[in-house]
């Protein structure tokens, strides 16, 4: 069996999990601050942790715990018995930050780092890429090292294919070889991928214009989202741009990506679940999200990932920030044995009042992204007046020629009761990579 090959069953994967577990909590005991203070807020000791299973009588970490002391997160190997891999630091990515934080550090060591190769050569393997495959990177670059376009880099070398980066857009003034939309569009006419990579709004607007310039992609056969939310909506959407720019039958894989595993849970097939590709060294648990207690497969919790051998960045417990609902049960598409997040994703936090209605804003931008008459849009939300009620603008730059302010109130009104004040507009500046479709001012 080859060594990126999944473990057969649970007892394979939970024996390794077992043997990470431990060697990790005899270091986390006395060299992992945050371990530390959590072991101390249970009263429990290192010993009270003898198997995975014993993770649950840990309190959970919050990402904002991580935001507020991301270095007590990080193991303190210094003269400690590991062999140098374990200790040398060999990169440190960022997370994108939030509205208000500032990006927040993720270290990998050098063990780290081949365990980060190992799961995107089995992200690669579960979304079907072959040896034959050849990739379009179109992640910018950005001024935190982030692993969107560097992980894309190293997923091609852990499966030994080919990858082009287009290197989209300037970061800085300092940035000297980036490239406008029509020059990443040319590059793809050149070196043509098999796999288009990035984030969903900007792999849309590279597609349109490969069609608008008569460019066709016709080896795109997959098509990787990730970084931003895509409804089924928004899939169908892409879908019907790549078929006019040439690339019937192409498929569009969408992954739960997060920068604390470096990768994300992917799909091996559309509506097969999101699947953990390492489970021998992260385990993913869904809880009530009030009690934090483990919750039975098929019921709705918030989702922890927990690091069984991680040396450098450490999180046990830790809540990503969404609800999900998990399965173990042997994937029915690729009977792969691992957790698989199945049925939609939403945010732990994410309900909001606009004039006075709880109103999900996921169904507010899934009703936009299936409309092919828009370009590009955003939500924002500001209080207006004196009296400071709700204002709902939706921000659409329209398809030339297009005008779809009556479809687009009526169907935002259908998806969460409140219409919105649609207003057309030429371009949305943006000051992120990824593309924010709901903008709350009143925050
Ligand atoms: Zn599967």
């Amino acid at each position: 069996m080859a060594s990126d090959d999944f473990p057969p069953d649970w007892p394979a994967i939970e024996a390794a999990r077992r043997v990470a577990l431990a060697a990790t909590m005899d270091l986390a005991a006395t060299r992992h601050a945050l371990t530390r203070r959590k072991l101390a807020e249970a009263g429990l000791t290192r010993a009270d942790i003898a198997a995975p299973a014993d993770l649950a009588r840990l309190p959970v970490t919050t990402k904002a715990e991580l935001m507020a002391a991301p270095h007590d997160a990080v193991l303190d190997l210094d003269g400690a018995e590991v062999p140098e891999e374990q200790r040398i630091v060999w990169d440190t990515m960022y997370t994108t930050g939030s509205t208000s934080g500032r990006p927040t550090p993720f270290v990998n060591t050098t063990s780290d780092f081949w365990d980060i190769l190992l799961l995107q050569r089995r992200m690669l393997r579960i979304r079907g890429v072959t040896e034959r495959d050849r990739i379009a990177n179109l992640f910018p670059l950005t001024r935190h090292p982030h692993g969107g376009f560097f992980r894309v880099l190293h997923a091609a070398a852990a499966l030994h294919i080919p990858v082009v980066s287009a290197l989209p857009g300037n970061p800085g003034p300092g940035f000297a070889v980036g490239q406008e939309l029509d020059g990443v569009v040319e590059t793809l006419a050149r070196h043509p991928p098999t796999i288009l990579w990035g984030v969903p709004s900007y792999m849309r607007r590279v597609v349109a214009r490969a069609a608008e310039l008569g460019i066709a992609l016709p080896d795109v056969r997959l098509v990787f989202v990730t970084g931003e939310g895509l409804s089924e909506e928004g899939r169908g959407e892409l879908l019907a741009r790549l078929t006019a720019a040439g690339a019937t039958g192409a498929q569009v894989s969408i992954s739960y990506g997060m920068t604390e595993i470096q990768g994300g849970l992917v799909e091996c097939a559309a509506g097969a679940g999101l699947h953990n590709p390492h489970p021998e060294a992260i385990a993913v648990d869904v809880v009530d999200p009030e009690t934090h207690r483990p919750l039975p497969d098929g019921q709705e919790g918030l989702i922890l990932v927990s690091h069984m051998r991680r040396r450098g960045t450490l999180l046990l417990r830790y809540a990503v920030g969404d609800l999900g609902v998990r399965s173990t049960a042997p994937c029915p598409h690729c009977g792969r044995v691992t957790e698989r997040i199945v049925g939609p994703l939403r945010r732990a936090d994410e309900l909001t009042k606009v004039r006075g209605m709880l109103v999900n804003p996921a169904l507010a931008v899934a009703a936009v992204e299936g409309v092919a008459a828009v370009h590009d849009f955003r939500f924002e939300i500001a209080r207006e007046g004196v009296l400071g009620m709700d204002d709902l603008a939706l921000l659409v730059v329209p398809e030339p020629g297009a005008a779809p302010e009556a479809e687009l109130a009526a169907k935002v009104k259908s998806a969460i009761g409140v219409t919105p004040r649609v207003v057309l507009v030429e371009a949305l500046d943006s000051a992120s990579w990824k593309a924010k479709r709901w903008i709350d001012k009143r925050i």
